[in-house]
């Protein structure tokens, strides 16, 4: 089902008026690693709708590799997700780690993300297919191509085809960075599925400094759009903060953007 051999036209993926696909300018999804407030998630949400993005992030239930870090908001934090990206005329996406969480994450959420770390959570993966939202699946930290387009075929399997895939690093020896950026798999997969797919600089990276420049590597690759953590303090950031991207960091990398698209 995902493969371009038996559905050689390229999918599209309408979310709240952004479109990922062919023939469409990349969408930038930007926003906080996860909701602290009302304040901040407001904040956040001002700053990048202002700079351009055209949907809105921000995690209320962290899959966080220790326990004694900060778990996310829940329910709470989806509202002051909701609320911001209301606020601003944005669509909103975030993950949920468990079935359960299902229904309420789709009461707020415009597109339903699963972290790397549910890549291959083949129950919630089904439940999601079923839900016909447009999912956002984030590649496995170890997951082979195979393996994660293996996994998008649970959620088509299903009856649901709104699947945009993301690259977000992958683990390697390399403790340089946080992951490896693996942008091969950008011109593969649009060779090997109809699906778009996005790239996670932030995650790739793990490294502020990085992320402007392999965003733009992204989109050269062939991307269909970006996901990039932006805190409005990010010294302060509760999550990752340190490859979030202030205010200014994220409206110069729009503003290169834009200029790279002209070229491209
Ligand atoms: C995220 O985007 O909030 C996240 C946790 O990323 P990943 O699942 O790619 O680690
Ligand atoms: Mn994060």
């Amino acid at each position: 089902l995902v493969s371009r051999d038996f559905h050689p036209q390229s999918t599209l993926v309408e979310v709240g008026g952004a479109v990922f696909g062919d023939g469409h300018p990349p969408v930038i999804i930007a926003g906080p690693c996860s909701i602290e407030s009302e304040e901040q998630m407001l904040m956040a949400a001002r700053q990048v709708s202002a700079a351009g993005a055209h949907m809105l992030r921000g995690g209320a239930f962290k899959p966080r590799t220790g326990p004694h870090s900060f778990q996310g908001l829940g329910v709470e934090g989806l509202k002051y997700l909701r609320q911001a990206g209301n606020a601003v005329g944005l669509p909103v996406v975030t993950e949920v780690m468990r079935i359960e969480q299902l229904p309420v994450v789709c009461e707020y959420a415009d597109m339903l993300q699963i972290g790397a770390r549910n890549m291959q959570n083949f129950d919630l993966l089904k439940e999601v297919g079923k839900t016909g939202y447009p999912v956002l699946l984030k590649r496995g930290m170890s997951a082979t191509i195979e393996e994660f387009l293996a996994a998008a075929e649970y959620i088509l399997a299903e009856g649901n085809d709104r699947v945009v895939l993301c690259e977000r690093g992958i683990r390697t020896f390399e403790r340089a960075t946080r992951n490896t950026l693996d942008l091969s798999v950008v011109p593969l997969i649009r060779e090997m599925s109809h699906l778009p797919i996005i790239v996670d600089p932030s995650h790739a990276t793990g490294k502020r400094a990085l992320v402007p420049i392999m965003g733009k590597a992204a989109l050269v690759a062939g991307a269909h759009g970006l996901m990039i953590e932006v805190h409005p303090d990010p010294a302060r950031a509760l999550c990752d903060g340190a490859q979030s991207l202030d205010t200014d960091g994220f409206g110069a990398l729009m503003a290169e953007l834009q200029r790279l698209q002209a070229v491209l």
